[in-house]
């Protein structure tokens, strides 16, 4: 089975995204880290997706298109994705139909988290993710400590575009492009809304009951 893990910036896909591939063998494509890992090269295309990213814009389909295509005809990944940030408009959304009708693939679910904009500018706001072990911690909500992350502190991070500024745009963004994409996936029937204002336990214990009811 392949999961669409839907939501706002900070509605908490990455974190969800990270207990499934814990417990399941599932792989995360955060389309987000990829662009990242782009941009930490340096190169002209990294600079150029950089300057998009920390003025809260969306980088162009084609160059997420193409992303998305070598993580789908890997066979490594048969069936067993989570899209973390992706698909996040109309056109990606029905592009991701064609690529998982070609790679003889199937979506199972789409989980949609719902958060109130003043939560999510907190968990914005206080997010740090470890560069080394991918770990999302929050200053607020759910420190790193030494019990629940081995790696030097030196590895947590903040990102360029998570900064009061950029959320707004981010956020209109999101309402304008990516919103949109619920009517298509609940026409498909493939629509699940959760309550993404609770604890990380308690929504990824309803995740958990949800991917347990599938067919799939
Ligand atoms: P994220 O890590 O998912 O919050 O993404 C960070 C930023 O990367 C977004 O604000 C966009 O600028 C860019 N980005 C990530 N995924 C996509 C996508 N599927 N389409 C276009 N831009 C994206």
């Amino acid at each position: 089975m392949n999961i669409v893990l839907f939501g706002p910036p900070g509605a908490g896909k990455g974190t969800q995204a990270e207990n499934l591939v814990d417990e399941f063998n599932f792989f995360r494509v955060s389309t987000g880290d990829l662009l990242r890992i782009e941009t930490e090269k340096k190169s002209l295309l990294g600079n150029k997706i950089k300057e998009t990213i920390d003025r809260g814009l969306f980088v162009s389909d084609n160059i997420i298109n193409e992303l998305i295509e070598k993580i789908l005809l890997n066979k490594k990944y048969f069936n067993r994705l989570i899209f973390d940030g992706y698909p996040r408009n109309l056109k990606q959304a029905s592009y991701l139909d064609s690529l998982i009708k070609k790679y003889k693939q199937k979506i199972s679910c789409v989980l949609s988290l719902k958060v109130d904009q003043d939560v999510i500018i907190k968990r914005i706001v206080g997010r740090q993710v470890c560069s080394r072990c991918h770990s999302i911690f929050n200053e607020f909500f759910n420190p790193a400590t030494k019990a629940n992350h081995s790696c030097d502190s030196k590895f947590l991070k903040k990102r360029s575009d998570d900064n009061e500024n950029t959320i707004k745009n981010r956020f209109f963004t999101y309402e304008k492009e990516t919103l949109p994409i619920l009517g298509y996936y609940k026409n498909q029937n493939l629509l699940y809304e959760i309550d993404g204002m609770s604890n990380i336990s308690t929504i990824y214990k309803e995740i958990q009951r949800i991917i347990q009811s599938l067919d799939t």
